[in-house]
């Protein structure tokens, strides 16, 4: 997977990505990042990118002209997704993420300022967007938010591949609560089951778990969850069901004893 980051500010893109688990990919050669600075493409002899908005209103505008020259400087296919970074735009998720993690490029422009002369964005961009409803001063941090987001759904990225399979927004589901040693830690104990060795009943607690914590944080993915899974509330019940018919023979068992 190659990143290509349209930016302002290449720095920041460099120091966020050439760290951690994305850093050790690139050393890799799994993950490779570009970096092209917009200023380095304005014919302004003062080498301003921005300018007046028309129409007035408060800010400056990133030009289209600096923009779409740093934009033809890449190599890049025709069919490369080239996001732009912005609050107008489809909210950012775990889903879109793993789309975009097959693709071989990816081209990220970020925008400051009041943003990015719309008709540069409908020349050159593909999907325009968001990571959540709040504005940032620039798309720089909301780039490497999706870039590291993808970067670990590429295969060979995490050192154990099983860890992204069996995590939060999977299946809509939150993550299920999780500990490590020592087994009790300031009057806390790790819950028995998970010490016990039986994986059935561990992987029951987990989903009971994470269904507990998505219906308390997240209640729209709950819902979402829940009609995906009619046949999960069709087992409760008929667990409820036999539990009840359970208790009344008990009472009925205790009952005749009684009178006998
Ligand atoms: N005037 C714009 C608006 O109201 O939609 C906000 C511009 S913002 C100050 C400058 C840049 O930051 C944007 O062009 C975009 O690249 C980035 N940005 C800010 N908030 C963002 C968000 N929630 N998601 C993605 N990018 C964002």
């Amino acid at each position: 997977m190659k990143y290509h980051v349209l930016t302002l500010f290449p720095e920041m893109i460099e120091a966020g990505f050439n760290n951690s688990i994305t850093g050790r990919a690139v050393s890799d050669g799994k993950l490779q990042l570009e970096t092209v600075n917009i200023r380095d493409y304005t014919k302004d002899k003062h080498k301003s990118v921005d300018d007046y908005t028309y129409g007035g209103g408060a800010g400056m505008l990133m030009q289209a002209q600096p923009v779409y020259d740093a934009f033809c400087s890449l190599k890049v296919k025709e069919d490369t997704p080239v996001i732009y970074l912005s609050p107008v735009g489809e909210v950012f998720n775990q889903k879109m993420a793993e789309e975009l993690s097959k693709s071989d490029d990816i081209v990220f422009l970020c925008g400051h300022y009041e943003g990015i002369d719309d008709r540069v964005i409908d020349k050159i961009v593909t999907k325009r967007v968001s990571i959540g409803d709040y504005v940032l001063t620039g798309g720089e941090l909301p780039a490497l938010v999706m870039m590291d987001t993808i970067s670990r759904l590429v295969p060979g990225v995490l050192g154990n591949n099983e860890s992204a399979m069996t995590e939060s927004f999977d299946d809509y589901l939150l993550e299920y609560p999780q500990y490590s040693r020592p087994e009790e830690w300031e009057g806390e104990r790790v819950p028995s089951i998970l010490l016990s060795g039986d994986h059935k009943k561990i992987e029951e607690w987990r989903l009971e778990e994470s269904i507990k914590r998505t219906k308390k944080y997240r209640p729209d993915l709950y819902e979402k969850w829940a009609e995906a899974h009619p046949e999960y509330f069709e087992a409760l019940e008929k667990k409820r069901r036999k539990a009840e018919e359970k208790a009344r023979k008990a009472k009925l068992k205790e009952k005749t004893k009684a009178n006998t």
